[in-house]
């Protein structure tokens, strides 16, 4: 028998993912895997039908959060892992980033409007709903609205970085995440680090607080698995690992990663230490 594997980054359709909660902890449990976190973007909201799904799979679900960030010179994908859902910092947080969201799509909407091309603001609202609204339903109402004749002719021409209906989203700085993350009682781990950071963004994010990296990803080579776990080892910080599975057709990667039982073990006994940790503190005082 092989060892048992978990999946610690999984996405739902409460971000960008395809999948409700309840089918990303299905397909988990079918793959056999025995824990597994759903770390959607800058949202918790799917965490507790994820929990209640869990429970009825018998599967350990992880309560988590992918926040993004905006460093000293880089961006970094911070993973809060063992998060209390319910924390009224961590909810604050979500709900400014999806009215942020909003008020950043209505400025779109007016530089599309300077250039000739107005489009029903409550209509893509109301399509959107409670969704993570972002520039692709932009522009899949451009190419609906016969502007441009296709998705990426939108970002080409308008909506990609730097184009004239561009307007960058605000972020927290990896200081204000990993504060967020420890005040929810979680563990802050970089996310993917080989796609977005040096050592030395890395090493800035340590001195912040960072509890942990993931050396595990489907965009890390083998040489980078091996150097981020000699990082960590060196650096003395947790490793994690996931899919980052977003259950798109070609590219359904729950289950198909080697991420040992043992990684979600040691973030766990890490977490219950800190959860002591802070419980004897706030005791003592
Ligand atoms: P947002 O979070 O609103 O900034 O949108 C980011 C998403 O837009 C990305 O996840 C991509 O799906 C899509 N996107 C960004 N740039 C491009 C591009 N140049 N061409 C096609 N899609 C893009
Ligand atoms: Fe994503
Ligand atoms: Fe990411
Ligand atoms: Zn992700």
């Amino acid at each position: 028998m092989t060892g048992k594997k978990v999946d610690l980054h999984l996405h739902s359709n409460h971000s960008d993912g395809i999948w409700s909660p309840a089918e990303v902890v299905t397909k988990a449990a079918e793959a056999e895997l025995a824990a597994i976190a759903l770390t959607d973007h800058d949202t918790v909201s799917g965490v507790a039908e994820a929990l209640a799904e869990g429970g009825r799979a018998g599967i350990d679900v992880v309560p988590g959060i992918e926040i993004s960030c905006l460093g000293d010179g880089y961006e970094v994908h911070l993973l809060g892992l063992f998060v209390d859902h319910t924390n009224p910092g961590l909810l604050d947080y979500t709900r400014w980033y999806h009215e942020e969201r909003r008020n950043r799509a209505r400025r779109i909407l007016e530089r599309l409007a300077e250039l000739g091309m107005p489009l029903d603001q409550d209509a893509l609202f109301a399509e959107v709903g409670d969704g993570s609204l972002g520039r692709p339903h932009i522009a899949e109402f451009l190419v609906r609205q016969g502007y441009v004749n296709s998705f990426e002719e939108a970002f080409d021409l308008y909506l990609g970085d730097g184009k004239p209906a561009y307007v960058p989203k605000r972020k927290l700085h990896p200081r204000e995440a990993i504060e967020l993350v420890h005040g929810a009682g979680g563990l802050a781990i970089a996310a993917h680090p080989g796609m977005d950071l040096t050592d030395e963004d890395l090493l800035d994010l340590v001195s912040l607080g960072l509890d942990g990296v993931e050396t595990i990803h489907p965009k890390h080579t083998p040489e980078q698995v091996a150097h981020y776990e000699e990082f960590a080892r060196k650096h003395g910080l947790l490793v994690s690992g996931g899919s980052d599975c977003h259950g798109r057709g070609d590219e359904i990667l729950l289950g198909t990663l080697d991420v040992p039982y043992r990684v979600y073990v040691e973030l766990r006994e890490a977490h219950a230490r800190l959860r002591a940790g802070v419980e004897t503190l706030s005791r003592s005082r």
